[in-house]
């Protein structure tokens, strides 16, 4: 089954205490996208500027990723800039500039309407919204969003969140979407605006998952070095989402296999700047890190 994504495509501007780089590719869909494509074909939707570099779009295209819904509009591709202190999990924004993504609001090509999963990546609420509204009938929504669109578009974000069936945010966005301290509240407050799925990332310390039924953690991988977080949550929802359109299966079991893949996709990102570790991995190499969260996790009973 495809995945169809709409989010950012972005240049952008990151500084960690490990480096540097100035506008290179990245964005929510681009993330997603990449991450996904090991598991699923990928149909993405969202805009790039004339700026746009050919050596980029050969990035999207070489993974596979199916780019009808890429729109080439006058002006500028979106720009973010932001920086981490030692406290990785804490982006600090700089500038976010929408340029092209300010007035984009695509018609679906006719062969992505029949998408059965639907990943709203992080960008402009009323975007997602449009977005969904065009697709027929699919299986699985899924959404991810920032402190950004909390703050400047809650009203819009509220009705996006009404079509969705899994909400993916990070602890901060939870507590400041919700105003609830304790991630289980706010579990339960996002429960009551459609989402029946709530899964938070929480950086270093891993994800949980909540539902109305069941509770479910997975760590993050333990790495050695940790270059650049930027784009880990959208890795994580590509391996995530990507893993469950591959297989089909919407079981408990799968949704814990899928959020263990997710972990696995992210883990890899963070390891360079922008898609460079992401974009050239190996079913191998997936696979081993995979079997290495599974030992890292396992216990006997008592
Ligand atoms: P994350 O997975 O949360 O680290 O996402 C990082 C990506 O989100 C970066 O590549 C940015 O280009 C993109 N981004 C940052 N701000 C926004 C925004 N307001 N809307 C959409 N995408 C954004």
């Amino acid at each position: 089954m495809a995945i169809l994504v709409v989010g950012s495509i972005a240049y952008d501007s990151v500084r960690t205490p490990f480096g540097e780089v100035t506008e290179v590719l990245g964005g929510s869909a681009s993330y997603f996208a990449v991450a996904a494509s090991y598991f699923s074909p990928v149909r993405l939707v969202a805009a790039v500027g004339e700026d746009f570099k050919p050596e980029d779009h050969e990035v999207l295209r070489a993974r596979g990723i199916d780019l009808q819904g890429l729109a080439r509009e006058k002006g500028r591709t979106f720009r973010w800039s932001g920086e981490y202190g030692y406290n990785l999990n804490e982006a600090r924004t700089l500038a976010t500039h929408l340029n092209v993504f300010e007035h984009f609001r695509p018609r679906l090509p006719e062969a992505y309407r029949d998408a059965d999963y639907v990943f709203l990546a992080n960008i402009d609420p009323d975007l997602q919204h449009d977005i969904l509204s065009q697709v027929k009938k699919p299986r699985l929504v899924a959404l991810d969003t920032m402190n950004y669109w909390i703050e400047n578009k809650p009203e819009a974000l509220r009705r996006a969140l009404a079509g969705v069936n899994l909400l993916i945010i990070n602890d901060a966005e939870a507590r400041q979407l919700t105003g609830e301290v304790t991630l289980v509240r706010a579990a339960a407050r996002v429960f009551g605006w459609g989402p029946s799925t709530l899964v938070v990332k929480r950086g270093e310390y891993g994800v949980l998952m909540f539902t109305p039924h069941s509770r479910f953690a997975a760590p993050a991988y333990p790495l050695e070095t940790i270059v650049d977080p930027t784009g880990a949550g959208d890795s994580f929802a590509g391996g995530f989402m990507g893993y469950l359109s591959g297989s089909g299966d919407l079981g408990d079991s799968a949704i814990r296999q899928a959020i263990v893949m997710g972990s696995v996709m992210a883990s890899f990102n963070v390891e360079k700047f922008s898609l460079e570790r992401l974009r050239t991995l190996s079913r191998s190499e997936i696979d081993d890190r995979y079997r290495a969260f599974k030992l890292l996790t396992h216990f006997e009973d008592l």
